[in-house]
């Protein structure tokens, strides 16, 4: 449902009545994409990210055998002391990795290692802290120990079968960790998502090049290039497009016969916009939003041929705040069929703040924990959506709502970490 504002739109505000809210826009674009369903087998180290195609189960028990929490002595519980102090011979030792090779009878006890099988005739460990020994064979234990203590059951950890990590997760750390722990060598992983990227514009210079009058260097690129690697995707960056409609549309056909998705920054300007949608308007499936936020207001989003495309606003702060708040979680989905909106979490404003109402803000701000362990807020300066310093220096987004026109010095205030989007 569009969400409404609370006071009467005037020319003093940022209200569009045709804009469509962010949370509407997110829900669009997911609506239209297909998750990605080619699979291929890699080796395990190279997982860590993927997402698994098929759930794995696990060939083996963790642990595999019945073995030792403690150093210690294992012994058959039935052969307990009830309550007095019994000894008992040593009649070897087993250690992790070296079973130990016979059976203990009653009166004996094996020296046990932590990780150690619990040897033939034994269910029972007794702390090393808690057995008095005479000399190297010889030992005594008292009362108060019970059957079954201090031992790992096979299968306690793991069962053989069960499943280990579920189709559609993204692997983590631990989750290698895991599978390498039953054994398993390679997984069956979705492919990557295959991006597609350029810049439009005549006045934009790559990396390198002469700068003439009104020449700027490109730095959408680059920031889309980090963001883009950081996510584990494959990368084609098809460098800058001229301001030419013919160049253009070359570029967006052959990025849609390689990509499943291509995003481009800029050309959202009066007169550059209208040849663009018209050449969109020709190739694609594309719709061209207004969306009531700041930065970021125009986002065209749609389709050529099989690929997604993404149209991002030229400012590189605008460039940064839609791929955070709709690329990322699209590619997300496109990877793995699962939603993930960025994380939002309260903080103290210690800054003052202004916006006109009508739109949603996204400022740029520094949070930290104070020496109280709470967590503060201030802005990075100047907010314009060409300063691209104010998101560099940033380690978070404020998050203004719409009808919001100022926060005082105290507040709280809703933030979104940048670590959440990794
Ligand atoms: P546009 O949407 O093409 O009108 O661009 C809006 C603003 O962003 C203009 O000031 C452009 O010069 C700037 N801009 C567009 N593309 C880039 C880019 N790739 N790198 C840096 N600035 C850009
Ligand atoms: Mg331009």
């Amino acid at each position: 449902m569009k969400k409404t504002v609370q006071h009467d739109p005037s020319c003093a505000d940022d209200f569009d009545p045709a804009s469509i809210t962010i949370d509407q826009a997110r829900l669009n674009i997911e609506d239209d994409i297909s998750p990605i369903t080619g699979k291929e087998k890699i080796a395990l180290r190279s997982a860590l990210n993927r997402v698994l195609a098929e759930g794995i189960q696990s060939p083996i028990k963790v642990p595999a055998h019945n073995n030792s929490a403690m150093d210690g002595y294992a012994l058959a519980g039935s052969d307990l002391p009830a309550d007095e102090v019994k000894s008992y011979v040593v009649i070897g030792t087993a250690f992790a990795g070296k079973p130990f090779p016979s059976t203990c009878q009653p009166g004996q006890v094996v020296r046990i290692m932590t990780g150690a099988v619990i040897p033939e005739g034994c269910d029972t460990v007794v702390m090393q802290e808690h057995v008095q020994s005479s000399d190297e064979t010889n030992i005594e234990i008292g009362e108060g120990h019970r059957t079954g203590q201090n031992v790992r059951m096979a299968g306690e950890d793991i069962a053989q079968g069960t499943t280990v990590i579920e189709a559609g997760r993204r692997l983590t750390p631990s989750d290698l960790g895991i599978l390498a722990s039953v054994g398993v060598a390679e997984v069956n992983v979705f492919r990557r998502p295959r991006v597609a990227f350029f810049s439009t514009g005549d006045e934009l210079k790559s990396v390198g090049e002469t700068l003439n009058a009104g020449d700027i260097f490109d730095s959408n690129r680059y920031s889309l290039y980090g963001m883009l690697t950081r996510m584990d995707v494959e990368i084609l960056d098809m460098g800058v497009v001229r301001d030419d409609p013919q160049a253009l549309r070359d570029a967006l056909l052959m990025a849609a016969d390689m990509a499943d998705l291509i995003i481009t920054s800029g050309g959202v300007s009066v007169g550059e916009a209208d040849y663009i949608k018209t050449i969109l308007d020709e190739i694609g499936d594309i719709r061209f939003w207004k969306i009531g936020m700041k930065p970021g207001r125009p986002l065209t989003f749609g389709k050529i041929n099989n690929a997604r495309f993404f149209g991002l606003p030229g400012n590189p702060v605008s460039v940064m705040v839609t791929f955070y708040q709709f690329v990322q979680p699209a590619l997300h989905y496109l990877s793995s069929g699962k939603t993930k909106a960025p994380i939002t979490i309260p903080a103290i404003c210690t800054t003052s703040l202004r916006k006109r109402p009508g739109r949603f803000e996204f400022q740029r701000g520094i949070y930290e924990q104070d020496e109280n362990g709470k967590l503060t807020v201030k802005k990075t300066g100047q907010q314009g959506s060409g300063i691209l310093s104010s998101m560099s220096h940033a380690n978070c987004f404020i998050l203004l709502p719409v009808e919001l026109t100022s926060v005082a010095e105290g507040e709280i205030v809703q933030i979104q970490p940048f670590e959440g989007f990794i």
